[in-house]
């Protein structure tokens, strides 16, 4: 069994002298305007969005998607919706400059 913290151990992220919480060199400021837009009559249903978002922030309803409604103070922009949704009911655009997932310099 590998030591806990070590390279490949349980909480390993890269070894303990690398280790860097790379959650706090980030900071989310969110927009005012929307960045992921949802076509509900494009909406076949099929759940894909709901099953890759890493943030969790999609449900079916009724049969079609619908989006958190805080979303923009969570999502990654990660646009793996966008990318996943096949029928092109998923719009995304990165937020507005100055606002959203932005890396601090330590
Ligand atoms: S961009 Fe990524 S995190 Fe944001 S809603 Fe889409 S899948 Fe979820
Ligand atoms: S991936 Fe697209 S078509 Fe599928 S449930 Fe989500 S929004 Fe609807």
């Amino acid at each position: 069994m590998r030591e806990k913290g070590k390279r490949g151990g349980e909480d390993s992220r890269g070894g303990d002298e690398l280790a860097v919480d790379r959650f706090a060199l980030v900071e989310v400021i969110p927009s005012g305007r929307d960045f992921v837009f949802l076509d509900a009559e494009r909406c076949t249903g099929c759940g894909n969005c709901v099953a890759i978002c890493p943030m969790d922030l999609w449900r079916m309803r009724g049969g079609r998607a619908e989006l958190a409604e805080g979303y923009r103070e969570v999502c990654v922009e990660c646009g793996s919706c966008f990318i996943a949704c096949e029928a092109g009911a998923v719009d995304f655009t990165y937020p507005p400059g100055g606002t959203g997932v932005a890396y601090r310099y330590a």
